[in-house]
């Protein structure tokens, strides 16, 4: 990706990651075991992002992470560790919980948030309950339609994460940007007016898919202007770190 070089896009750290307090990853994916993985991979730095999604339509996911032990966990390997780690969070938008995302992030000191979204609707992407009843415009239209709330409603972020992830779980297929231009310009213009990041996530490069969002989209951010891009692979297993970021 040419327009990518002269980003200087750090590809050392990766940005995204989930350990097992994360209810979707492995039992194994320890904050200590990834230290370990990203010491061997030359990495210089990691930014744990675990899940937080309020009224999440999924049941493993209505169970939220007790930030309390969570910290405490985090800041003692942090003072133990010789290698450079981040406190973050992922969190879930959604219309009706905006205000209680709002407060949390407010109330914890995070050092880094991707916003994404998860859920639709009270819906999941996940399990295709989203797509039900939908033609392809109507849900890839809803969705980025509520990307755009996210980022207009919630200041307090630094990036955001997978844009146009629903096509991984969508039972329409990939989308042609021009057909969404409109909407994923005022996203993408939204992102630079508020100085946020638009997150290029390697999780699909492991399912021999393409990357979070799709190319055109993130050469369209860079041709508007965006200068801050990050790279995180979602990793929920120490051997998933920093999934093809040998690629940018
Ligand atoms: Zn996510
Ligand atoms: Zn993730």
């Amino acid at each position: 990706m040419n327009l990518l070089k002269d980003l200087k896009i750090n590809t050392k750290v990766d940005t995204h990651v989930h350990t097992n307090y994360s209810p979707d990853a492995d039992e194994d994916a320890t904050f200590s075991s990834y230290i370990t993985q990203a010491k061997k991979m030359g990495l210089t730095e990691l930014i744990f992002t675990d899940h937080v999604d309020f009224d999440a339509a999924h049941p493993l996911f209505k169970t939220p992470i007790n930030y309390d032990t969570y910290i405490k966990e985090f800041n003692s390997l942090k003072n133990a560790s010789d290698f450079p780690i981040k406190l973050g969070v992922e969190i879930g938008y959604q219309s009706h919980v905006k205000e209680e995302i709002k407060s949390f992030l407010t109330n914890y000191n995070f050092e880094y948030v991707i916003l994404s979204i998860h859920y639709l609707e009270k819906k999941d992407l996940y399990t295709q309950e989203y797509f039900t009843g939908k033609t392809k415009k109507e849900s890839y239209t809803r969705y980025f339609k509520t990307c755009l709330e996210a980022v207009q409603e919630i200041s307090n972020f630094d990036t955001f994460g997978h844009l146009d992830y629903l096509v991984r779980y969508s039972p329409f297929g990939d989308y042609e940007y021009r057909e969404y231009k409109k909407l994923i310009d005022q996203i993408l213009r939204e992102l630079i007016k508020k100085n946020k990041a638009l997150e290029i996530n390697t999780s699909g490069l492991r399912h021999n898919e393409r990357c979070y969002p799709k190319k055109e989209v993130i050469n369209r951010f860079i041709e508007l202007g965006g200068k801050k891009i990050t790279l995180g692979s979602d990793s929920h297993h120490p051997s998933e770190l920093a999934t093809a970021f040998n690629r940018f």
